[in-house]
């Protein structure tokens, strides 16, 4: 946090717009370091009556919350790097390097810090490399300060703040649509519904099924609903069997949350996806 507004301070002071958007990428990692502890809380709160899924999407509200936050700063850098192009400022080189040498100092110490706690722990090592690769970013600001010492090369900033954008805009895409995908309920990514249907409808003493949604809560829950026409008037414990097998059937989608309504003479929409 210290480095950031350190950054953010030197940035317009010294008129280097890559310091800029490098304390902007490590203002993000603090924010959203911030959203995904909190989420990571409400997550495991336990279901109520008034919340009968408990907080299980907030991981995926925070992923979304953080993604598009750095995806409109991103926009921000890359517009303003863009017309650096153009318009030459002149850049105090001697605040780009000492600001950049600051934080590959600090992100440095940090990656050596939590290094040893990194082993076996996917978190933690996706945490590690994301510090490594702040680091790196620092370090490419630093080179370009270099160069505006030594060379005057004031392009080389613009060029930074760009390319330091556009690897921003690249990281924060798919965490952008993935977390997108599971909010607007849309089908979990590589289930095939008809062949998956398919199987069900095969189940003896099952007519057909339709009105169908499959959806996911977070990253590992799916859902399943659909009514089932059976061919005949069964009793309950007839239905409950084929459920069982409904459930085995869906079981390898890693669907493990059933909802079926059986049927028997009503009269609805027949068609899977219910248009
Ligand atoms: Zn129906």
């Amino acid at each position: 946090m210290t480095i950031t507004l350190a950054e953010v301070i030197g940035g317009f002071i010294s008129g280097s717009m890559a310091l800029i958007s490098d304390a902007t990428h490590n203002f993000s990692d603090v924010l959203s370091l911030i959203i995904s502890y909190v989420a990571n809380r409400l997550t495991r709160r336990k279901a109520t009556t008034t919340h009968t899924y408990g907080f299980k999407r907030s991981e995926i509200l925070a992923a979304f919350i953080n993604s598009t936050t750095l995806i409109v700063l991103a926009i921000f850098i890359l517009v303003e790097g863009i017309q650096r192009f153009f318009a030459t400022e002149t850049i105090n080189a001697q605040w780009v390097i000492w600001m950049a040498v600051g934080s590959i100092l600090v992100n440095g110490l940090s990656v050596l810090f939590i290094r040893k706690d990194a082993k076996g722990n996917m978190n933690i090592r996706s945490s590690l490399l994301h510090l490594f690769s702040d680091m790196m970013t620092s370090v490419a600001v630093l080179l370009g300060g270099l160069t505006i010492k030594y060379f005057q090369w004031y392009w080389v900033d613009a060029l930074f703040s760009v390319l330091i954008a556009l690897y921003l805009l690249y990281s924060s895409w798919g965490i952008l649509k993935s977390s997108l995908k599971i909010i607007m309920q849309f089908t979990p990514d590589g289930l095939e519904v008809d062949e998956m249907t398919n199987v069900i409808s095969k189940i003896s003493g099952i007519k057909n099924i339709h009105h169908l949604h499959i959806w996911q809560i977070d990253e590992h829950e799916l859902m399943l609903e659909a009514h089932v026409d059976m061919e005949k008037d069964v009793a309950i414990s007839e239905f409950e069997k084929v459920l069982n097998e409904i459930k085995q059937a869906v079981d390898r989608y890693n669907i493990h949350h059933v909802n079926i309504q059986p049927e028997f003479s009503v009269d609805d929409n027949k068609q899977i996806i219910y248009k």
